[in-house]
């Protein structure tokens, strides 16, 4: 298939799940919002970082990169709270069907070097998780989860979620959230809030994805799947953001 031909199918698939968006979302501080970072680690972001790394500089994943760095630095400025999750898996402890990535104490599994300086900041919660679902990757040995007890230390009453990939640990994380959240554990969790330009997927074609023998995961598309999913679970899911700019102590 050419290039017009392949662009007009997406569209084609596109338009049939449509992922309506909600209102463009202001931040006032009114209600409190935390910001959660899935994954936006080397081994994910950085080119030539590892074996699921970006082979090539690669526009989405550093647009996400970008926005997620302008809500940071926001985020940091109010003392808001931040959860940023680091895929990190032991050595000896494979997660098939993917290749090892992201071991422990490499560079692979640290913050992107335009969020390094998020390790020193205060409102800042780094947790290491070795699977795909965040939430599942926050449960403590002892059966507590870092990231409920997280959510009712700040009393947060919404999440804005970003990160990379849209269509698996964003959304895996999100789909988990919501359950939570319905059966109770969350609370005074309300919305759940996925940011469209601040995630990204990976782009794997069909033509080289039959070379490697894996499964085919198209960019554009599984992004927009990622979105619709998060959207059919009870996800909000918006594409601006704006922050009330006037000085405010919370
Ligand atoms: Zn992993």
């Amino acid at each position: 298939m050419g290039m017009v031909a392949k662009e007009a199918a997406i569209d084609l698939l596109k338009n049939e799940i449509p992922v309506e968006e909600d209102e463009p979302l202001f931040l006032s501080g009114d209600v409190n919002t935390g910001l959660v970072l899935v994954d936006i680690v080397n081994g994910f972001c950085t080119v030539g970082a590892g074996n699921l790394a970006p082979v090539a500089p690669d526009k989405q994943i550093s647009a996400m990169v970008d926005e997620s760095v302008k809500l940071a630095k926001m985020f940091c400025e109010k003392k808001w709270p931040i959860y940023a999750l680091l895929d990190s898996h032991h050595p000896d402890v494979p997660e098939p069907p993917h290749p090892p990535h992201c071991i422990t104490g490499t560079d692979e599994s640290k913050l992107v070097p335009a969020l390094q300086w998020l390790e020193n900041e205060p409102n800042v919660t780094l947790r290491c998780k070795d699977c795909i679902d965040g939430f599942l990757g926050s449960i403590e040995k002892d059966g507590s989860n870092v990231f409920v007890d997280w959510v009712k230390a700040s009393e947060i009453k919404a999440i804005l979620v970003v990160g990379i990939c849209t269509d698996m640990c964003v959304l895996d994380f999100v789909c988990s959230a919501l359950s939570a959240r319905n059966r109770g554990f969350l609370s005074p969790l309300e919305d759940v809030i996925v940011y469209s330009r601040g995630c990204a997927t990976f782009d794997l074609p069909l033509l080289i994805a039959n070379i490697k023998g894996a499964l085919p995961h198209p960019q554009e598309l599984m992004h927009h799947i990622g979105l619709y999913m998060a959207k059919g679970r009870g996800a909000k899911v918006v594409s601006e953001i704006s922050f009330d700019t006037t000085a405010r102590e919370t």
